[in-house]
């Protein structure tokens, strides 16, 4: 297929190094040119603009957040593509923009699918991301080859675009809460005189495992928050996005508020672009550690 791909960050640049191998032609824009290079020896079409990335079959996003996708996806780029083209955002992003995005896309006849993932860039570029799919279900049948290359699995949620990410904000703020008791339970047990990394190795082999406390069970242990897989500033967008959809429902979240401010901690501290684990750091600061 001729794909367009716009945001080539930690995520999309492994997303589309799979598209790539699974042999479709892509189209690639980047704010920073530079981080296209790679890309483009891998065989992707650089191009100048975001408008000439925005055409073709599909077209996938993955920039960073609202901000970034109401400077992007603006009223001339939408105006001018082609009737018929079928936008996948696949970034997190608010519900109330998901909602605006799916009636400004469908008043100008283009298609809007919303397909969060869940994984981080490591899993993004083994191709094995959970992608969340919400839209209409003919857009996801023609991109599902491409979800496909992606992912190892596309869950399918409705024709409703906003519920994908509304699933995503979830799960984020699930991970959010589990970093955060992680940090606070390792510090527990450090001010005791415990080895953090033997409290990490007997949580996860017995009744916490898979990937979430093990990987940052052993990053908070290893006190290694660089590289950032997920930066601290984007969890905290995520949360902060969970707490905004819930109050738009009257339901209140006390944990989520916790680990907001927590995360906010990190960012204040110079910490954004470190790593979610960074939250044991945290922990272990009010500690006085
Ligand atoms: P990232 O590495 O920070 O990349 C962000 C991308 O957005 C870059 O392409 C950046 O361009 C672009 N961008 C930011 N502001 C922009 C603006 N105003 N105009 C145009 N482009 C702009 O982030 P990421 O980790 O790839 O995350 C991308 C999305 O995936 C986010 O919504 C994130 O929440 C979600 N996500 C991330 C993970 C993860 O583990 N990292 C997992 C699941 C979902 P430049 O290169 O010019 O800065």
């Amino acid at each position: 297929m001729d794909i367009g791909f716009i945001g080539l960050g930690e995520m999309g640049a492994g997303m589309v190094a799979n598209i790539l191998k699974a042999g479709h032609q892509v189209r690639v824009w980047n704010r920073s040119p530079e981080r296209a290079q790679p890309l483009a020896d891998a065989g992707a079409q650089v191009v100048a603009t975001p408008a000439e990335a925005f055409a073709g079959d599909a077209v996938f996003s993955m920039l960073a957040d609202d901000a970034a996708m109401r400077e992007v996806f603006n009223a001339t780029l939408l105006e001018n593509a082609a009737r018929g083209l079928i936008h996948v955002n696949m970034a997190t992003i608010s519900v109330t923009l998901a909602e605006e995005l799916a009636s400004a896309h469908a008043a100008r006849g283009i298609e809007y699918v919303a397909a969060p993932v869940l994984g981080r860039a490591d899993v993004a570029a083994a191709g094995k991301l959970t992608i969340v799919a919400a839209g209409p279900a003919e857009s996801i049948d023609r991109v599902q080859p491409l979800f496909d290359a992606m992912g190892q699995k596309t869950w399918r949620i409705g024709s409703l675009p906003q519920q994908a990410n509304v699933i995503k904000l979830a799960a984020n703020f699930m991970l959010a809460a589990a970093v955060e008791s992680l940090g606070e339970a390792a510090t527990l047990v450090t001010g005791h005189g415990v080895a953090m990394q033997d409290f990490i190795d007997v949580i996860t082999s017995g009744i916490f495992p898979g990937p979430v406390y093990q990987g940052y069970g052993n990053a908070i242990a290893e006190q290694r928050y660089e590289p950032a897989l997920f930066k601290a500033r984007l969890g905290l967008k995520d949360v902060r996005l969970a707490l905004e959809a819930a109050d738009a429902v009257m339901t209140p979240m006390p944990v989520a508020s916790v680990v907001r401010d927590s995360l906010m901690d990190a960012v204040a501290h110079g910490d954004g672009d470190k790593d979610f684990a960074v939250l044991g750091e945290v922990s272990a600061r009010r500690a006085a550690r």
